[in-house]
């Protein structure tokens, strides 16, 4: 099966991308010119639409993946005498507490481990306790388990206790409802190469115009700061250093194409439907899902390893690779696992392809089920 194509990513990004993105670089544009300049004005611009932030916010591109715009964000908001309140419960929010620390912000953390989200009524106590914490810093969807952690209900509490919120949306934003009216963040980061489906190369963040026009002394790193990009971008209508230009025409395209498909709306339809048949499939070979059912999000799935002793996974990963399709290792810290993808340019009929690989795969391995070891399954009470 798809021995002649390049196989299909079922990763967080990068992802596969459709055709027309891809050939959306194949020209050459100059940085200064006005005809790149007005491309980098309209993605901006469709990127606030698409949070309904035009009135209260304005977008940053920045060049680098996305930890950039994580890491430019928190340099260029957070006042050096801030303290900030990180909710991790994976990979992704340990970085941001790995950036404060090589910031310099003085923090605190909420960390759950892997399978829970942080509780409003945590964070609640946690800012009646602690007047000095001036921010709060939450990922929206952890891709390292898949987990969609309760954004508005956090950011309701934050609000409510006169806090700045801060958002890392990379893997949300574009298919999961962000609205800035309903939901009152300072910043939040996302990047080019996941839910829009564009390719690797740039990221950005969405900054509240009344707070970043008093944030010009925050930043430590001149390439890192994001009041100076937006500064100059809003005098010249360009990059500050050499921009990615056939990642952003690409991403042009790539919206075009989220708005040909309904938006943020229609782009959950489909992963919505893509998890569904995955977790449905998987389930249907004995793999169990490492989340209850309320935390699963549409974007990326983690699975329990199988227990059989046959099983590594290496060899399954290679022998899904061989199928055409490409899955993603775990990054959890306790049990075995590894995780597919459902975001990018993949429908119905690739997580049906992508379901006979795992089969066939286990066939291989002569591996009867996906069952996992029963001790992995016992997790914390919470
Ligand atoms: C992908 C991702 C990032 C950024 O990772 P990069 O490798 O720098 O692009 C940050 N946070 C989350 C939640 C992500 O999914």
């Amino acid at each position: 099966m798809n021995e002649a194509r390049e196989p299909y990513l079922l990763t967080p990004g990068p992802l596969t991308t459709s055709m027309a993105t891809k050939t959306a670089m194949l020209r050459d544009w100059g940085s200064w010119d006005e005809d790149f300049n007005g491309l980098t004005a309209s993605v901006c611009r469709r990127l606030l639409e698409a949070a309904h932030a035009t009135e209260t916010h304005v977008c940053v591109p920045l060049q680098g993946s996305g930890t950039y715009a994580v890491e430019a964000a928190l340099a260029t908001l957070l006042p050096w005498d801030s303290k900030t309140l990180v909710l991790t419960n994976g990979a992704y929010g340990q970085r941001m507490i790995r950036i404060l620390k090589y910031l310099g912000r003085d923090l605190t953390a909420l960390d759950m481990g892997d399978y829970f989200p942080p509780s409003p009524s945590q964070v609640d106590a946690m800012l009646a306790d602690d007047p000095a914490i001036s921010h709060v810093a939450v990922v929206h969807c952890e891709t390292s388990s898949g987990i969609l952690n309760p954004l508005e209900a956090i950011a309701e509490v934050v609000h409510r206790w006169d806090r700045r919120l801060f958002v890392d949306a990379m893997s949300s934003f574009g298919a999961l409802p962000i609205d800035a009216r309903a939901l009152p963040f300072d910043g939040l980061a996302s990047s080019a190469n996941k839910c829009f489906e564009g390719v690797p190369g740039f990221s950005f963040a969405l900054l509240r115009r009344d707070v970043l026009k008093d944030c010009a002394d925050n930043a430590h790193s001149l390439s890192l700061d994001l009041y100076d990009q937006w500064d100059y971008m809003n005098r010249t209508g360009q990059w500050r250093f050499t921009p990615p230009t056939q990642v952003v025409a690409a991403f042009a395209s790539a919206l075009d194409q989220h708005g040909a498909e309904g938006g943020v709306a229609g782009r959950l339809a489909r992963y919505t439907r893509n998890k569904a048949v995955l977790v449905e499939g998987m389930r249907a070979m004995g793999f169990h899902t490492l989340l209850d059912d309320r935390w699963l999000s549409p974007i990326i799935v983690t699975f329990h390893a199988p227990g059989h002793s046959n099983f590594n996974f290496k060899d399954f990963y290679q022998s899904i690779k061989r199928r055409g399709f490409i899955i993603y290792p775990g990054k959890l810290t306790q049990v075995e696992s590894f995780r597919i993808g459902c975001i990018g340019q993949l429908f119905e009929e690739q997580m049906r392809g992508a379901l006979a690989a795992v089969r066939a795969a286990l066939d291989e391995m002569a591996i009867p089920d996906g069952a996992p070891r029963l001790e992995d399954l016992t997790k914390p009470v919470f």
